[in-house]
């Protein structure tokens, strides 16, 4: 391993006894062997029998397979990562398909708004204004001081979920969890935050088992100035971290990404993170249609986070080409919202929407937007279900011989229309992808298998080479390469099946090509001091943590 993405904290090794197996890093329950047993101080702490790796993996999964809830099945594996880091990050990642779906979207949703029941150990980090002036002293209390990832919300947009204040914990620690399964990154350099400044959720303020704080959410000059007091004290604390703002509501995310970006190294998953997957989707497409990204026009069901955000790196994307200027590649991008398609015109338009309010006539209707502008991608990011109705979905096809056709509302119940109703109603020529996952479509004789645009693709590959090179900024440049890394990893047998990204089994890999090409951007736009390695992709692998139990000696050289 690489000196960055090493995790050492060498307090840990002094563990023996009971200490140890409460050491979620260190403990590997009864696979420590009968010599190790006997040196640590556990003989009679544990079952007489040894058991290898595998074998705990088999009572992992006879147990989460026995939970007869998909929330029943979070919390076992929350209790497992707990207990025993390696053999929870071993189980998913072998098993990713599976528990992707139940230590993130969409149960993870549900563990949210169920988070002050549910809880148990605490886990992550919980700062509030109340901490002025001290965060440190919060900071001093976290188990490890070798911080490289630190995952922050302030709970006021969770998911399609609204505001779940303090709850919102389950989603930096999910979202932790997959940096480390997808990516490889070291669990103890990862740190959970959630910044309680209130909630307006009237549910929440009603319950007494609520974990928050008891009151409504500041907002105006004082919420500014304790975010920026954070920002500085992470700064200072972890200069080599990379921090993620995640499911914070629109007034906020925007503002927040704008102001810190040229800052410190920062991004905005829900932005940044679903506009390289869609990006990396529209260019698997294309491989398809045959076409260039210079002949497409998108048109966008919904101009929030996930909208704007795609469009952005799109314009970025047909500027780099150099076919068009920025004006022309911003009227690549048209966009519909709940009062219709944003024009020039319109007197409504929050600020986010503005650079998409073209010179257009006002029209309400989706299907009329699209018989006027012939779009040849529709994107569904509106949280609005059923919203490409049979009648959208002809039109799109009268128009495209391969109509792109993404409903990337989650959950499974909110995506715009399904993927049997894509590839029936357009003859089977519809290019689909959805933000949840879909089964396969049987069509004229032809298995489809409709591609899930799940972020996970993009931000732990994104993170690795971050972190592996020690950037200072993550520009739009670097998710631009990961759209462009993540589409080329999808193989010709994928996409004769009509899968638009790789199949997540290959995780990892994909992760690993990812953080390549963004430490190659890092070197190339001078974001790092590190001197260039000569093979970059064997680099940041060399950088990733494998779930395995290591021996003593190994942890007495505290690399892990
Ligand atoms: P957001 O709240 O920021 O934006 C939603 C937008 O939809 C707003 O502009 C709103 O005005 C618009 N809208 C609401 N009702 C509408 C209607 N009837 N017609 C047209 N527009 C309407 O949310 P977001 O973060 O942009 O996410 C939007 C959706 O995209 C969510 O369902 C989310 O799950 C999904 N999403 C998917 C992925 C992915 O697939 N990888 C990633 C992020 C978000």
């Amino acid at each position: 391993m690489s000196e960055n993405n090493n995790f050492s904290d060498s307090t840990n090794n002094e563990l023996k006894g009971i200490d140890l197996l409460r050491n979620a890093i260190l403990n590997r329950g009864t696979a420590f062997t009968i010599e190790e047993r006997t040196r640590l101080g556990l003989s009679g702490l544990l079952p007489p029998r040894v058991n290898t790796m595998d074998e705990q993996v088999l009572r992992v999964l006879d147990n989460f397979y026995k939970k007869t809830s998909d929330l029943e099945k979070y919390i076992y594996l929350l209790d497992l990562k707990d207990r025993n880091e390696n053999l929870f990050y071993r189980a998913v990642i072998e098993n990713i398909e599976e528990m992707m779906p139940i230590i993130y979207t969409p149960t993870v949703g549900q563990a949210c708004v169920e988070y002050s029941r549910i809880i148990r150990r605490p886990r992550g980090l919980y700062i509030s204004p109340d901490f002025h002036s001290r965060i440190d002293e919060c900071l001093d209390n976290w188990p490890h001081q070798d911080v490289r990832i630190i995952c922050v919300t302030d709970g006021e947009r969770i998911l399609g979920l609204g505001d779940q204040g303090a709850n919102g914990m389950g989603i930096p620690v999910g979202k932790l969890s997959l940096y480390t399964a997808c990516a490889g990154i070291h669990p103890a350099t990862t740190l959970p935050i959630t910044i309680d400044m209130g909630t307006n959720n009237e549910r929440l303020l009603n319950d007494p088992l609520y974990i928050g704080l008891n009151r409504r959410r500041i907002t105006g000059p004082a919420y500014d100035s304790f975010l920026d007091e954070f920002i500085h004290v992470m700064q200072d604390r972890y200069p080599n971290a990379l921090i993620q703002f995640e499911d914070f509501a629109n007034h906020n995310a925007f503002r927040l990404l704008h102001k810190y970006r040229d800052r410190a190294c920062v991004f905005n998953d829900d932005i940044q993170g679903t506009a390289s997957v869609t990006l990396a989707g529209v260019y698997a497409s294309l491989r398809l249609t045959g076409m260039n990204l210079s002949d497409q026009k998108l048109l966008f069901l919904g101009a929030g986070e996930a909208g704007i955000g795609i469009a952005d790196l799109t314009v970025s994307a047909l500027m780099e080409e150099g076919r068009l200027s920025e004006r022309e590649a911003r009227q690549r991008c048209l966009f519909v919202d709940s009062r219709g398609l944003v024009v020039k015109s319109r007197t409504d338009l929050a600020e986010h929407k503005l650079t998409y309010a073209h010179d257009h006539e006002p029209l309400i209707a989706l299907l009329d937007v699209v018989k006027q502008h012939k779009p040849t991608a529709l994107i569904g990011v509106s949280g609005q279900p059923q919203t490409f109705t049979r009648d959208v979905v002809n039109e799109m096809a009268k128009i495209n011989d391969k109509p792109i056709i993404f409903a990337l509302s989650n959950p499974t119940s909110k995506a715009e229309c399904s993927a049997e109703e894509a590839y029936h109603w357009s003859n089977g020529r519809a290019i689909y992808a959805s933000g949840s996952p879909f089964k396969p479509v049987q069509y004229s004789g032809q298995t489809f298998i409709p591609g899930q645009g799940n972020n996970s693709y993009i931000f732990p590959g994104v993170g690795l080479g971050v972190i592996s090179v020690g950037a200072r900024r993550v520009p739009d440049s670097m998710f631009l390469a990961a759209a462009k890394t993540l589409a080329e990893q999808v193989t010709d047998e994928d996409l004769a099946m009509g899968r638009l990204f790789p199949a997540l089994n290959r995780i990892r890999d994909v992760s690993a090509a990812i953080a390549a090409a963004v430490a190659d951007v890092a070197f190339r736009e001078g974001l790092t001091e590190m001197a260039r390695p000569e093979h970059l992709l064997d680099f940041v692998k060399s950088n990733m943590y494998h779930p395995q139990y290591k021996q003593r000696a190994e942890m007495d050289e505290a690399v892990f």
